[in-house]
């Protein structure tokens, strides 16, 4: 049997693996704890872990792994900027699950953007406290709206079939373009665009893609989706924006400094964070908390294609869906 050690560890993510696991030859010992720094030696007498968004591969988390003879890190998600690339080449095989419902999380990106425009986020409250004004409550159509959307991947294409289906002008940004899809430079995207949706990975060149640059560049009353990573928005420039009136609304799954929070319950604690408790405040920002990706099948497919990436590795000796021999560093390594 392989032996994972499973990090960050929640209910919904043991559903999939409990199922699945036998059927790979897999052992799983879930552990609550982030993995990062003080917690890598509990990987020790295992063969591999498993992490997800918010832990920490770092360059002296893949030292303290080698050292504990691990010999995988298998994400469990797509993205893979919290893997430092280069302290793991040749030392860990690394894997993660490219595509597991570009839906999920295109789908949750219109769920957002929608909320936002038709104020559903308002009015639910409303109308739960027998309020049946509908003052405050105006939004817009999306038909004919320009929706620019940044990285035409698995996501970004799903997303941008949806807001076709919505009668809306496409535009897009991507350094790789593909057939269909109407491409133009980024600041003819900032500049034309109602709405912005961020469906790119989070490496040296997207860091902060939307700054205060960007910004300035972009249509009074523009509507911001981040639904890939939070490093993409520089928080603060957004939150000055909106406190300007530059911006129509925010729709954010992921936020800049979200490991400390995101996937925890903190209502009991007071929020240290002043650029999220100011952005959670306003009435044109919703934050979901990086949960695009949550759904039935989602699950379900990270927990076959993990397990699949662990078995072919130690069965076969081949690394499927390989993150560090593919990525020529060109990840985000902080
Ligand atoms: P993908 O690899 O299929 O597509 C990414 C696209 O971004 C590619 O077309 C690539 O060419 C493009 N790209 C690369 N650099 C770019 C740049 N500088 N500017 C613009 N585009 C650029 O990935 P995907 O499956 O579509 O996922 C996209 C991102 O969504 C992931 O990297 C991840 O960060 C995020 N994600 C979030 C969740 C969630 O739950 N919120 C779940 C899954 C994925």
């Amino acid at each position: 049997m392989i032996k994972l050690a499973m990090f960050d560890t929640k209910p919904y993510d043991k559903k999939g693996f409990d199922k699945y696991a036998a059927d790979y030859g897999v052992e799983i010992k879930y552990f609550e704890a982030k993995l990062g720094e003080d917690t890598a030696d509990l990987a020790a007498g295992f063969d591999a872990v498993c992490a997800f968004v918010n832990d920490s591969v770092s360059a002296t988390v893949v030292d303290k792994l080698v050292a504990a003879d691990v010999k995988m890190v298998a994400m469990r998600c797509a993205g893979f900027n919290n893997v430092d690339c280069r302290a793991a080449h040749g030392r860990l095989a690394v894997s993660r699950v490219p595509a597991y419902s570009p839906y999920a999380v295109a789908e949750h990106a219109m769920a957002l953007l929608l909320t936002l425009v038709r104020r559903t986020h308002k009015s639910y409250i409303r109308t739960r406290d027998y309020n049946f004004s509908l003052s405050g409550l105006t939004g817009f159509d999306l038909h004919g709206k320009t929706v620019g959307v940044v990285g035409t991947g698995r996501i970004g294409r799903v997303f941008i079939d949806i807001c076709r289906g919505f009668g809306m002008r496409v535009i897009a940004f991507d350094p790789y373009p593909v057939e269909g899809i109407d491409y133009v430079d980024k600041d003819t995207l900032f500049a034309e665009s109602d709405i912005i949706s961020l469906h790119c990975p989070l490496t040296t060149d997207t860091y902060h893609v939307v700054d205060g640059d960007a910004l300035s560049k972009m249509k009074e009353g523009v509507v911001i989706v981040n639904t890939s990573r939070g490093e993409l928005v520089y928080a603060e420039a957004l939150l000055a924006a909106i406190k300007a009136g530059k911006i129509g609304g925010a729709a954010l799954d992921v936020y800049e400094e979200e490991a400390e929070f995101f996937f925890e319950d903190n209502s009991d604690h007071v929020m240290p964070d002043d650029v999220l408790a100011r952005l959670l405040s306003m009435p044109n920002v919703i934050i979901s908390s990086h949960q695009a990706f949550l759904t039935e099948e989602a699950l379900d497919n990270i927990a076959q294609t993990t397990l699949q990436n662990l078995s072919t590795f130690f069965c076969e000796n081949v690394v499927v869906n390989d993150v560090c021999g593919g990525c020529n560093g060109a990840c985000k390594n902080k």
